[in-house]
């Protein structure tokens, strides 16, 4: 199969795609035992795809196919530092008209939000931490970019959000912090593709997965920060089932 042929398939089956906003999330779930990933399917029929769906994330990224992807262009504006916990992950809702675009679509930023350890493997091993920024299109397809964090300095960007993190489940922070998160970003952007879900209930698919390949470093005094709050937020690896993944050179 050609490159083109791939991309035209690729566009197809993201069509198959839900929305974060409007969702009434109803049953409670989490990381652990009886409310753990294992178990998320049977906890609401609104889960099903978390159990049933053979195009789920995040997954062991240890092979790729070679493909003259296009680079995602970013367009970020400053935003203030408003942060909510929510119980399974740091969040900070996005203001609007920041947006990515890639292969000539527009995907507006709602929100970034934290997983540790990371959610995707590569090659089998995990980073200590994960960042999603999650886009949506006008027709609430979405597109996550995934960034890895490991180990090393500390990150002065990070810290802006680091120094407010709200404590309690359903508390938030807020102030006069203004940051603009392309300064979360590796410098270089190649990343991988593939067609994935939702990582967290109701593990909707058609979600499009573009995961940078360059990690960024977060000291480890900012990743215990974290993970006194949240140690072990990422769901594990799924099955492929068939998918390619694709890299951009
Ligand atoms: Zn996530």
């Amino acid at each position: 199969m050609n490159a083109k042929v791939n991309i035209v398939l690729i566009l197809l089956f993201s069509s198959y795609v839900t929305s974060l906003a409007g969702e009434s999330v109803s049953a409670p779930w989490g990381y652990k035992g009886a409310n753990g990933p294992n178990n998320w399917g049977r906890l609401s029929e609104a889960y099903l795809d978390c159990s049933k769906g053979k195009n789920q994330s995040p997954i062991n990224i240890n092979w790729a196919v070679k493909l003259d992807l296009d680079q995602v262009e970013f367009h970020y504006n400053p935003t203030s530092v408003f942060l909510i916990n929510n119980g399974h992950t740091i969040q900070l809702n996005h203001s609007s008209g920041s947006y990515i675009v890639i292969a000539g679509s527009r995907f507006d930023l709602l929100q970034l939000h934290f997983h540790a350890r990371s959610e995707h493997q590569v090659n089998g091993r995990h980073y200590p931490m994960e960042m999603h920024l999650v886009h949506q299109d006008r027709d609430k397809r979405l597109a996550v970019i995934a960034v890895f964090f490991r180990s090393g300095r500390q990150h002065k960007s990070l810290q802006k959000l680091w120094k407010k993190l709200p404590r309690k489940k359903g508390a938030s922070v807020s102030g006069n912090a203004v940051i603009n998160v392309t300064t979360l970003l590796p410098n270089k952007r190649s990343y991988y593709h593939y067609m994935g879900s939702l990582t967290t209930p109701p593990c909707h698919e058609g979600v499009r997965w573009l995961v940078l390949k360059n990690p960024v470093q977060v000291s480890k005094r900012q990743l215990n920060t974290f993970k006194k709050l949240f140690s072990a937020n990422n769901r594990p690896v799924m099955p492929l089932n068939g998918r390619n993944i694709y890299t951009l050179n």
